[in-house]
């Protein structure tokens, strides 16, 4: 195997912190650079000694000088409650981060990988999402700061690909979860966890009738790198997450069984904009990426998640907004 050098934007994250173990463990030169917006240095800590990881405290609206070879931009707040926070500076994570990592990639002539979402195609009205469904963004609710931002950033992605033949890679990522969530990021798996574990009330959002599909992160993690190591002939978009589908109340009464909790169902008011219902169509990436599809069914992933956030002392965790 060639040694490459790599840098994961957003690296300390959920998701960046698996794809650098990945890298690290492969026996990439990695370089992982995080402004801890939110997330904290426990999540790398122990690539920290390690002589091919080095981790820079950067935030990526700024540009940043590096030679590299490959480039995951997962830079970007992507719990509800965070990137609503401070909507402005969302969009411009987005954008800014994607013009500068696509700006380093043009002259470094790296590989850069962009992780979109799902949420490009909002509320969707068409069951299950195939790539091709354009979608139902309100581009001036709430969520536009983030899916905007996004489909933005996917935008300049494959301008740079048509007018500077960067070498692109697109994914959608749909719900993923698993070790490393933030305790305190307001997505409903960590909300769900935290809550049944502490005893506390579980709050369902609505009638809990709204429907996600729920990745577990190593089948995720899996299928990016399987997308960023293919034919360049395969760029994207495309969806990668766990087709099958749960209403909210069932995710909660699993949860609750899981965690032989006592916690109680109490429901809160939908937010705006809220999709009613998620599922990927993962026919393109079965067929291009090695029959890649999620092997891990969501019980056995959220008995992972739950020993996990167990183990956890929350006391060294820092909420990262007051939106949670
Ligand atoms: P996360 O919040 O754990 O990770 C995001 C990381 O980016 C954090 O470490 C954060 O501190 C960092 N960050 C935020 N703004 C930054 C900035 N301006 N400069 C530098 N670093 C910054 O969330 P995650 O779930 O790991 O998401 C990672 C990526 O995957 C995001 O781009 C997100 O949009 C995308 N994604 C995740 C999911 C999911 O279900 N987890 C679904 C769709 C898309
Ligand atoms: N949700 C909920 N209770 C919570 C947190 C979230 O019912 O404590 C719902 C939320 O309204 C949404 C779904 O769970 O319908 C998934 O929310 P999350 O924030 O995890 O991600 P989204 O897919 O909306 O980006």
């Amino acid at each position: 195997m060639k040694i490459r050098r790599i840098l994961v934007t957003g690296g300390a994250g959920f998701l960046g912190s698996h794809i650098c173990d990945r890298l690290v463990a492969q026996g990439h030169d990695v370089i992982c650079v995080d402004n801890f917006f939110t997330s904290q240095k426990v999540n790398v800590a122990h690539l920290l000694g390690k002589p091919n990881f080095e981790l820079i405290r950067h935030d990526v609206t700024h540009p940043l000088w590096l030679e590299v070879d490959e480039i995951y931009n997962a830079a970007c707040p992507a719990a509800p409650g965070h990137y609503q926070y401070n909507p402005i500076k969302t969009m411009k994570t987005s954008v800014m981060g994607a013009i500068n990592v696509l700006g380093m990639a043009k002259r470094c002539k790296a590989k850069v990988l962009q992780f979109s979402t799902s949420e490009v195609y909002g509320d969707p009205s068409v069951h299950p999402q195939p790539e091709s469904y354009r979608g139902n963004v309100n581009p001036i609710g709430i969520r536009a700061c983030y899916d905007e931002g996004k489909r933005a950033a996917e935008t300049l992605f494959f301008d740079y690909h048509r007018s500077n033949h960067v070498n692109i890679r697109v994914v959608r990522i749909f719900n993923t979860y698993g070790p490393r969530m933030h305790p305190f990021d307001g997505r409903v798996v960590s909300n769900f966890i935290r809550q049944a574990l502490n005893g506390e009330d579980i709050t369902i959002f609505g009638e809990g009738k709204q429907s996600r599909s729920f990745c577990f992160v190593d089948d995720l993690v899996e299928g990016i790198i399987r997308m960023m190591n293919g034919p360049d002939s395969f760029i994207g978009p495309v969806n990668l997450g766990n087709p099958v589908e749960f209403t909210m109340k069932q995710l909660a009464e699993i949860v609750i069984e899981l965690c032989q909790s006592k916690s109680r169902l109490v429901y809160k008011p939908m937010p705006a904009d809220d999709p009613s219902q998620r599922q990927p169509d993962i026919t393109l990436a079965k067929a291009n990426l090695g029959g890649w599809e999620p092997k891990v069914q969501l019980r056995e992933g959220l008995a992972k998640t739950i020993a996990y956030f167990r183990a956890l002392n929350l006391d060294q965790f820092r909420p990262p907004t007051p939106n949670f």
